[in-house]
Formats: C-alpha cells, structure tokens, sequence
C-alpha cells in the first residue's frame, strides 16, 4: 500500500495502516463516532444535563467529551456549565472554539495588520523586481544595439578597404 505506514492504534494498541496520518484504527473510528452520536441523543434526551453524568451514563473519555465540547456540538444544546472551559486568550468561560468572541475579534485585528504588512512588504518586493526587469531588458537592448552598432562600422570598414 503506497503512503500507508503501519502504527499501532492508540486505542486499542492493533497494528492497522494509517494513510493520511489517523492515530486510530479504522474500527476505533467507527466506535468512537458511535459514541459521539450516543452522547449527542443523550444530552437531547436529557435536557440541563451535566457533563458528569453523560461520562458516567455512557463511559466517554476525558478526551473524547473535550474533543466535542471544543468542537462545539454542546453549542445550541441546553447543558450545564461543566460543558464549559476557559478561553485560552483570558479566561473566560466559553463552550466552543479556544478563544472568546472578544479574544477572536482582537486576533482577527491583528492578524489584518500582519496581513497589511506583509502586503506592503510584497508590494514592494514586486517593485523592486519591476525594477530589476526592466534593467536586464534595458541591457539587453543596448547590447543588442551595440552589437548592431559594431556590425555596421564593421562593414562601414570592410567597404573603405
Ligand atoms: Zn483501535
Ligand atoms: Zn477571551
């Protein structure tokens, strides 16, 4: 199988072939999207239902319940503030995502004046290399003129001997 490296499955420890980088067997996968559906039917069946109780009620890992909280499948859902965590930025607690909304809207603020930057900077590089082109071409004129130049004194010669 051309790309596939064998690992062993970090689950469950198996030997499977991992094409694109997975850290998990092919059956995990499937047992675990099987559970993400378990919890999600859960907390709709059981409205202000803390994260405890889903993890004990169905045996989810730590890791699994944070993967979904942070991708924000408990958004719309109506579940206690356990399903909370804080925002990387400040601290403030939030249910989706790494960062608040006030941190995203200052990183996006930032990131424009990067981008702006960097733009001015490419910008000018392009200019620079504007530059740079027309020199070569200019000399590759004056060559080909000079060369023209000297064929014709050539003749201009050759004709006067
Ligand atoms: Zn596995
Ligand atoms: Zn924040």
């Amino acid at each position: 199988m051309a790309g596939a490296k064998l690992k062993n499955c970090a689950q469950c420890g198996k030997i499977f072939p991992s094409l694109r980088g997975e850290k998990i067997c092919r059956d995990c996968q499937i047992k675990e999207q099987d559970l993400e559906l378990q919890v999600m039917q859960y907390v709709r069946d059981h409205p202000g239902v803390s994260m405890k109780e889903v993890k004990e009620a169905l045996g989810v890992s730590d890791k699994l319940m944070k993967r979904m909280v942070n991708e924000g499948m408990f958004t719309n859902l109506n579940v206690t503030n356990d399903f909370l965590y804080p925002c990387v930025g400040c601290g403030r607690m939030i249910h989706t995502g790494t960062y608040c909304s006030d941190c995203l809207a200052k990183l996006r603020r930032e990131t424009k004046k990067v981008a702006e930057a960097l733009h001015i900077r490419i910008r000018e590089d392009k200019k620079m290399n504007t530059i740079d082109r027309l020199n070569a071409e200019a000399e590759r004129e004056f060559e080909k003129e000079s060369r023209h130049l000297t064929k014709i004194s050539f003749a201009k010669n050759g004709r006067k001997r």
